[in-house]
């Protein structure tokens, strides 16, 4: 068995492990990483679409292995120069970009095995946002070298081009059938039997901040188990399953367990908050505010928005989300049978397209909110809007209002530098704000509003020594020589790109 730990070692997020096991491969997520991501670019610096695995390969966010497609080699990159690399299937742990978002550069060959619920979520956001190659996982246009410059690829147009599909296998069922959905143009999309090209495999579904995320265990037939955590925690709705997936882990008597250390070196909060908390928080919230209430909570953490959508019905309001939301919200239905419907309102934005899109909507029985509706009834009505939605809210003649801020904390320059523009947003409309404020230009973020996707450490070290493998490989996590210090099973601290061979016993 050898661990590589490509990207998610010492960092948080950008995970991208490989794993060795006897004659077969696999990687673990294969994410973009955030780190080399804020050192290297912004808004508009980006590695060029144009030159394929090149710019990704130059600035170190892609490890040159030769498991990428054949496609996105320009004239001037050569296969000969990566490194030779088994990969007979990817398994992702949950539909986080930091986890998913350099998977469409892999081979299209590459089965990708997720829980239904991932597969939804992927899907919809594929259809709704910005997709380029790093994020292409399921049909894509074949990449060609632009004539008289073959260091240039460019996206064929005319009607020979060469379209490919990924292998899907999910590992739950589904509750609506849909064959075209399921099928996804070229890709195929079947259910999982716990063994694909060689490697045994188990799933365990576990509570995080987005559903459907899930742990897997893996070996070679005959040989011994390998665990991965993914992202996880205790404290959520689903909370139960991340006990029931430590149990079963150590069922397997693992030889290796690569977990989530997301926390670590972070600081513990007074008291952890749990998604109950943050409900009875966030409903006390709307309910002493007065005027229209902005929700802002992250588009995909569904769990929040079940949250809020109980906080609307308590409240009598309206809750109001946009169509990016119901097109996600339509697609996990499939999976989990929840349709939603009847307690959103669609906002009908004052753009084109958007308002061609809720129209549309509207046609097939959604309930749609127009800005003159929610401003002649503001306090009727609970907006789920977040800082890139702002630019909607000058469709409203506001007067004043609640923001409630149901969202992480800043980690980073640019998390701060956005945070701080929403507070000038928040000004402009003379709301009150809860859940973040701003002194003396500082932000300071109010406890009980926001709960960790991520293991408190008590959990985490419960969850270690349930599972009780030989060797613990930490990633996802800034501080991993912390990690090993704390962790009470023996600990190898990855180091990007580096084997860990436990085969040997020792790390190389
Ligand atoms: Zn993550
Ligand atoms: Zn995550």
């Amino acid at each position: 068995m050898k661990i590589t730990v490509y990207g998610g070692a010492g960092v948080i997020g950008g995970n991208k492990v490989h794993v060795g096991l006897g004659d077969r491969g696999a990687f673990l997520d294969f994410g973009e990483s955030f780190d080399l991501g804020n050192k290297f670019c912004s808004e508009f610096v980006r590695p060029r679409t144009g030159r394929g695995l090149r710019d990704f390969l130059r600035l170190g966010m892609l490890p040159p292995l030769d498991c990428y497609r054949p496609d996105l080699y320009p004239a001037d990159l050569s296969m000969t120069d990566m490194a030779p690399v088994r990969v007979d299937a990817l398994f992702l742990s949950h539909a986080h970009f930091d986890h998913y978002g350099n998977a469409g550069f892999l081979r299209h060959d590459i089965p990708i095995v997720s829980s239904s619920m991932t597969y939804a979520i992927l899907r919809a956001s594929s259809e709704i946002g910005r997709t380029g190659m790093s994020t292409e996982l399921f049909d894509h246009v074949v990449r060609e070298p632009k004539e008289m410059e073959p260091r240039i690829l460019v996206s064929p147009r005319n009607k020979d081009k060469e379209v490919q599909g990924r292998r899907w296998v999910l590992t739950g069922k589904m509750v609506e059938e849909d064959p075209e959905w399921r099928m996804g143009g070229c890709c195929q999309v079947t259910e999982g039997n716990g063994e694909l090209n060689g490697i045994e495999y188990k799933a365990f579904p576990v509570d995080h901040s987005i559903y459907g995320a899930t742990a897997f265990a893996l070996r070679r037939a005959g040989g011994d188990w390998l665990v991965y955590s993914g992202d996880l925690r205790m404290h959520g709705v689903n909370g139960d399953d991340t006990a029931l997936f430590a149990g079963r882990a150590r069922e397997l008597r693992p030889k290796a367990l690569i977990i989530e250390g997301t926390r670590i070196g972070r600081g513990s909060p007074k008291v952890e908050m749990t998604e109950r908390m943050v409900h009875d928080n966030c409903l006390a919230a709307v309910e002493e505010g007065s005027g229209l209430t902005i929700a802002d909570f992250s588009a995909n953490n569904f769990e929040r928005l079940d949250t809020f959508i109980d906080i609307a019905r308590r409240t009598g309001k309206r809750m109001v989300v946009t169509h990016r939301d119901v097109a996600l919200l339509q697609s996990i239905a499939r999976v989990d049978g929840n349709v939603r419907k009847d307690s959103l309102w669609v906002y009908r934005s004052l753009s084109d397209r958007d308002a061609d899109m809720v129209d549309d909507l509207g046609d097939r029985g959604w309930q749609v909110a127009d800005p003159d509706d929610i401003a002649s009834e503001p306090e009727e009505h609970m907006l789920c809007l977040s800082f890139w939605d702002m630019a909607k809210l000058l469709d409203l003649e506001w007067r004043g209002g609640t923001y409630v801020y149901s969202n992480s904390m800043a980690y980073d320059l640019r998390q701060t530098d956005n945070l701080q523009k929403l507070m000038n947003w928040i000004d402009l409309m003379g709301f009150d704000c809860r859940g973040i404020s701003k002194t003396n230009g500082a932000l300071d973020f109010e406890e009980g509003f926001h709960s960790s996707g991520h293991l408190a450490l008590d959990d985490l070290w419960r969850v270690v020594e349930t599972i009780s493998p030989e060797v613990v490989v930490p990633v996802h996590c800034a501080f991993p020589e912390l990690f090993a210090e704390m962790c009470p099973v023996r600990t190898i601290v990855p180091e990007k790109g580096k084997v860990i061979d436990l085969d040997r016993g020792t790390s190389r």
